[in-house]
């Protein structure tokens, strides 16, 4: 390849200017060229194409968001919008290209390698629900982020001896729920991959929590199962023990990069345009048993992944004792 094009698509996620950045300075120093593409695949449909040296992309690592701002473009899934991309990335000289994004960013990655484009995909979203990666670049910030912002909560919520429904983000996926249940010590944890919960074996665990002497009650309830302001109503009608809902929303995408994020997404973005100077394309680089490794994006997408059972059984286990 001789010109690497970059671009965020889908949700942001806080580590993904520190990829870009990676991007930009590792293609530079490989003797590349570098073409930022604004607003994903639909800034690319609109030529919003710029040059970028190793100044565009200066005090960024520390910033959350992305500088190339990003979107979602339905219009995408079409194939004769696929092939306007891949024309207009020709004609921009464009023969690789890096797109920092989820599952449906990668879709429309591998639709571009089978038009001719060298395409490499990297895992940003701050849900954790990629598959074939155990890292998503953004997923560190945002769950220190709402495990900060549950702490406070608990602290109010233990004055006021209330019940607390706390709405963490990862859309169908629970692993901030998770993460946060466990680092929280929260009495219950509601998770779409485990949607049996029984609400009046909620509402009898909130009551048996007040008889032991519990000052509060902390449930965090994942995006996927939703609805917390009806389910603090229900909970408090029931239990007659004052319950408050808190959707804690897109705090949780913002915000200065961990350390960790912005160390892994600057390994990753580096990786990627090392594979396309070894000629890779319709790859996804992934984190797994301690390495960064690359998939085929069609493996890839083609794999599955749940939450770790073990992880679930003791966050019931420690949090209930
Ligand atoms: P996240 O879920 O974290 O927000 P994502 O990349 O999965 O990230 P999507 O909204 O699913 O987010 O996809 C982002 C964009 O990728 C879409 O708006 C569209 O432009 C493109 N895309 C999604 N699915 C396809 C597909 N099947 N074929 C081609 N392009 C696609």
């Amino acid at each position: 390849v001789q010109t690497i094009g970059v671009l965020t698509s889908g949700g942001d996620a806080p580590g993904m200017n520190a990829a870009i950045r990676a991007v930009v300075r590792q293609a530079i120093a490989r003797g590349k060229k570098v073409k930022g593409i604004k607003r994903g695949y639909a800034g690319l449909l609109q030529e919003e194409i710029i040059d970028m040296d190793a100044h565009s992309v200066s005090e960024i690592i520390q910033r959350g968001g992305t500088i190339l701002q990003t979107a979602r473009c339905l219009e995408f899934i079409e194939p004769e919008v696929q092939k306007k991309a891949a024309d207009i990335c020709k004609k921009h000289g464009i023969d690789g290209l890096v797109v920092i994004g989820g599952d449906g960013s990668f879709k429309g990655a591998q639709k571009l390698a089978a038009l001719g484009i060298n395409t490499i995909g990297l895992p940003g979203t701050i849900d954790l629900d990629i598959a074939c990666t155990e890292y998503t670049i953004g997923f560190d910030t945002a769950v220190n982020t709402a495990m900060e912002a549950i702490d406070k909560v608990r602290d109010t919520s233990t004055s006021h001896e209330r019940c607390s429904i706390i709405e963490v983000m990862g859309r169908g996926a629970g692993y901030i729920a998770l993460w946060c249940g466990i680092a929280n010590g929260a009495e219950d944890v509601l998770l779409p991959e485990r949607y049996d919960y029984d609400e009046q074996a909620l509402v009898n665990h909130i009551i048996e929590g007040k008889k032991k002497g519990k000052q509060h009650h902390i449930i965090i309830n994942a995006e996927g199962i939703g609805h917390s302001a009806s389910m603090a109503k229900r909970i408090e009608a029931a239990t007659g023990i004052e319950t408050r809902a808190t959707i804690l929303g897109h705090m949780q995408r913002g915000g200065s990069p961990t350390c960790k994020d912005r160390v892994y997404a600057s390994t990753m973005g580096a990786l990627a345009v090392d594979l396309l100077c070894k000629g890779a394309s319709n790859r996804v680089v992934g984190y797994r048993h301690g390495e960064f490794v690359d998939f085929d994006i069609d493996e890839a997408l083609a794999m599955t992944k749940g939450i770790d059972e073990y992880q679930f059984e003791i966050c019931n286990t420690l949090c209930n004792s």
